[in-house]
């Protein structure tokens, strides 16, 4: 799996932090470092390293830690929110001319880097949303590069104009050019000329395309795993010939993620697709978002942080937080809290996947079991309100008129009373801030 040295390295470091309630200095400069070192192995650009540290750092100091998350997911939802930023928030598409006017593509990059394939690959990524691309072949040094080019068209059902390698490249595309006007292709892809290396032959001929040939867009490939070359071969490209967008390659091949976290923030520009792999339909759009949770090795993490973020009443956490510190906490309480698991509903196979959970599994499933919950919530509704806000006052009697009106055994009054008296002792004796979920136990 892609970026597996990274994930592995990012998740020891969250595992670590185990501190309560509020993220303390230390303990986040500490995971940082950690942080940064996994980030530079993994060839991530220096300067991005530290302008993203520093941006993780000062979010996360000092921040409460949200009901339902521990510490060390609470770092993880920053440095989540920060790597998407990073990558440019957004997807970024490319932008296409409506209808029959021609949009047109100018395709750079090394030799090497893929961008033949890659051409080839968007050409079919077009077809298929419905627009009608020619592609050009300019690469006039290498005639390999002529004949990939028709064959991966050929495949694709997408023509390829070429003139040979006796043309001059501008002359090749001006041709083509008025080949797409003429026969109503409203998207024209040149593929251009690579070099082993950036030289100045290879930029003066780009630019000089680019100053005879009105381009719309003009989109750099890129080889992820070259890392920290990639990210320069992107600045100078974008410096001496100025780029819209860029495609990183082979990503299926990258185990370390630097160039997808680098570029974006080095160039500016966006990063666009991502090849997976040397079939022509292993083209994927980017998304930050995917990119970041791919990264940090932590999908499932992350789902769970979203729905707790987004599903529990920050409000109701904070007053039963409050209860349970003073004591007070009774069983409309209880109840309170069941109903904000609830609306977590299906959280147990989301738990499952997180690492280091396991242990509490068998616990979380039984608090999360439905019928439990019901007959929970019926022992409890079966009570007197005084009962429930005060359950030392639960005799015998009481627990088999309770017992009774909820249909239970007298036995499963007492298991739950005992559970909730053990919970109760839990509590009051919990410093701060450990979450308010039964069976959950607040965080690890
Ligand atoms: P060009 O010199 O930049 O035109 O590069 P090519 O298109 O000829 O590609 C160089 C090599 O990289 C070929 O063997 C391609 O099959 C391979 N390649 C291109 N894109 C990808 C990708 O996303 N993943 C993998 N694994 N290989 C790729």
């Amino acid at each position: 799996m892609a970026f597996e040295n990274l994930s592995d390295k990012l998740q020891n470091v969250f595992k670590n932090l185990r501190s309560k309630g509020r993220l303390t200095e230390a303990d986040v400069k500490a995971a940082l470092k950690e942080v940064k070192m996994a980030l530079l192995e993994a060839d991530v650009n220096f300067k991005v390293v530290k302008q993203f540290i520093k941006a993780v750092q000062e979010r996360a100091i000092g921040q409460d830690v949200m009901n339902g998350l521990n510490p060390g997911q609470m770092v993880i939802k920053i440095v989540n929110e920060e790597m998407v930023a990073l990558m440019g928030n957004e997807t970024t598409e490319i932008a296409l001319k409506p209808g029959n006017e021609i949009t047109i593509i100018m395709m750079v990059g090394l030799q090497g880097a893929g961008k033949t394939t890659t051409t080839a690959k968007l050409a079919g990524l077009f077809k298929k949303k419905g627009r009608k691309p020619l592609l050009a072949a300019c690469d006039i040094y290498r005639p390999a590069a002529i004949q990939q080019l028709h064959i991966n068209g050929e495949k694709q059902g997408v023509e390829v104009f070429s003139m040979g390698d006796k043309n001059k490249p501008v002359d090749i595309a001006k041709a083509a050019v008025e080949h797409a006007s003429k026969n109503g292709y409203n998207t024209l892809i040149i593929d251009t000329a690579g070099r082993l290396h950036v030289d100045e032959s290879m930029m003066e001929e780009l630019q000089e395309l680019k100053k005879n040939i009105q381009i719309d867009q003009c989109i750099l490939v890129v080889d992820a795993m070259t890392g920290q070359d990639a990210v320069n071969v992107s600045e100078t490209f974008n410096e001496k010939i100025g780029i819209d967008g860029v495609i990183l390659t082979k990503l299926d091949g990258d185990t370390r993620g630097g160039a997808a976290l680098s570029i974006r923030s080095v160039t500016g520009r966006p990063i666009l697709y991502v090849g997976m792999g040397e079939k022509l339909t292993d083209l994927e759009q980017f998304y930050p978002d995917r990119m970041a949770s791919r990264i940090l090795g932590m999908g499932d993490v992350l789902t769970l942080i979203d729905k707790v973020s987004a599903e529990v009443d920050e409000e109701k956490a904070k007053a039963l937080e409050q209860k349970m510190k003073k004591a007070e906490f009774g069983f409309d309480d209880y109840l309170e809290s069941m109903a904000q698991m609830k609306k977590m509903g299906g959280l147990s196979s989301i738990l499952s996947m997180l690492p280091g959970v396991g242990s509490q599994m068998k616990q979380i499933e039984e608090a999360m079991d439905e019928k439990k919950m019901a007959q929970t919530e019926g022992i409890i509704l079966s009570m007197t309100p005084k009962e429930r806000s005060n359950p030392s006052i639960l005799n015998p009697s009481r627990k088999r008129r309770i017992a009774q009106g909820a249909g239970v055994d007298i036995s499963e009054v007492n298991r739950l009373v005992k559970q909730f008296e053990q919970m109760r002792k839990v509590m009051k004796s919990m410093p701060k801030n450990m979450g308010g979920f039964p069976g959950l136990g607040g965080s690890k």
